[in-house]
């Protein structure tokens, strides 16, 4: 691997920085969890996917641009580098799609991803139950074939911005008579049928940026499943790959976190260097983002030439979660008693969206698979150590 860019890259990084230019909202948009927040970001969303933005990495006629992982990772960097919105279906965009591609029928492709990626539908999540987070194998909700529909009964939890959202994912009991993760199936269903409950769930921000789903008789046609009959849990492994690997979290939203972490430690510098590990601190957050953003593109390289992510998607969930609160976690300690006002507070001065992003930082080690789950996978896929 040669670190320089092509003639090509180049260009193409200046045709993604001159729009975003011109287009990236000058003002920033409302939290996404509230109801003129989601408004604001799937119109920006709109506007992106006008632009031939949506999601670069997939075919053109499927609503994308054609691009490879590298070309992916500098529309990162220019995206997060022009201060854009948080992608606000990027569960869609980022874990479902990417499993389209590999598992949806041609038909699927095409009915699903155009519209994913000018948000026309914005995708949940359903996987989580009362019952099953990290033991996803525990999944109980039903989906039982009755002739060309599927009746699903049960309950999913944690679903994010379900409340906003047109359509879910879910993973389903097909088989009522199976265990772990046999007989299980990949269903996508529109969130508006009869039978679909789906009550709001507040979080540490005071916003409902959760959902619980609850099903009572749901009926689904069969058409909806992706892949086949029983062979949800490998689809879900594709998905959970994603998740924990390159798509949903690219290194440039952390080069960004660490490059406004460096202005703040500078603007503050008086008040800062009186505590020296805060200035370490911030050099380790720095490097750190640059380590990451290195490994990534060696994993970007090697995807690109044909080799397949395993379970080192494991490595990468724990580096970026922890780094994230590592970063949010500097930044208040920069900011002092100051840390803890809202941004439209009278002496907020510098602070920002701060505090918003270290309340957020804390539930990186869990989602996408908690951290201590990714410690298992290590040590038994990677390490061969006994389970
Ligand atoms: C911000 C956020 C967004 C989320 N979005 C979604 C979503 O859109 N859709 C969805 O379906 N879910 C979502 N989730 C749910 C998430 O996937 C689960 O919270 C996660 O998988 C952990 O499951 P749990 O909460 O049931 O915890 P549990 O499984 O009960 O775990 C509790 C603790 O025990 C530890 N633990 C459990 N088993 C083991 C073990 N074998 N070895 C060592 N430690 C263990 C865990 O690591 C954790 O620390 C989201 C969660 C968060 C925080």
């Amino acid at each position: 691997m040669e670190l320089k860019y092509t003639p090509e890259q180049e260009a193409f990084r200046q045709e993604v920085r001159a729009w975003m230019k011109a287009n990236v909202p000058k003002e920033p948009l409302q939290d996404f969890d509230t109801e003129e927040g989601f408004k604001q970001h799937r119109a920006w969303e709109a506007k992106l996917n006008e632009g031939g933005w949506g999601m670069v990495t997939w075919p053109r006629e499927l609503g994308g641009r054609g691009c490879n992982l590298i070309e992916w990772l500098i529309f990162e960097e220019e995206y997060w580098g022009a201060g854009a919105p948080l992608r606000v279906n990027q569960n869609g965009i980022f874990l479902l799609g990417p499993t389209l591609m590999e598992y949806g029928t041609e038909e699927q492709k095409k009915r699903f991803l155009p519209r994913m990626a000018s948000c026309a539908d914005m995708w949940a999540q359903a996987w989580s139950e009362p019952g099953a987070g990290s033991d996803m194998a525990a999944i109980r909700t039903k989906a039982v074939r009755q002739g060309d529909h599927y009746v699903i009964n049960g309950q999913k939890t944690w679903s994010t911005r379900a409340r906003w959202a047109d359509w879910a994912f879910g993973i389903f009991r097909t088989d009522p008579d199976s265990e772990r993760h046999h007989g299980l199936s990949y269903i996508l269903l529109p969130l508006n049928l009869p039978g679909i409950t789906i009550r709001p769930i507040r979080q540490l921000n005071g916003l409902a940026g959760f959902a619980e789903i609850f099903f009572d008789d749901v009926k689904v046609p069969v058409e909806n499943l992706l892949g086949t009959e029983g062979g949800g849990w490998n689809v879900a492994m594709a998905t959970a790959g994603f998740e924990r690997g390159l798509m949903l979290r690219s290194p440039a939203r952390y080069q960004e976190t660490a490059r406004r972490l460096v202005q703040l430690y500078l603007a503050n510098r008086e008040e800062a260097d009186r505590d020296p590990s805060i200035r370490e601190a911030v050099l380790k957050a720095w490097m750190d983002a640059e380590a990451y953003t290195l490994s990534t593109y060696r994993t970007a390289s090697k995807l690109v030439n044909g080799a397949k992510i395993g379970p080192e998607s494991s490595t990468n969930k724990i580096f970026w979660s922890e780094l994230d609160i590592q970063m949010h976690d500097t930044a208040m300690r920069i900011l002092g008693p100051r840390a803890e006002l809202l941004p439209e507070a009278p002496d907020a001065g510098d602070v920002g969206t701060w505090l918003d992003g270290f309340l957020f930082s804390q539930a990186g080690t869990i989602y996408a698979g908690s951290n201590e789950i990714q410690r298992n996978i290590i040590a038994e896929r990677m390490l061969g150590m006994p389970r």
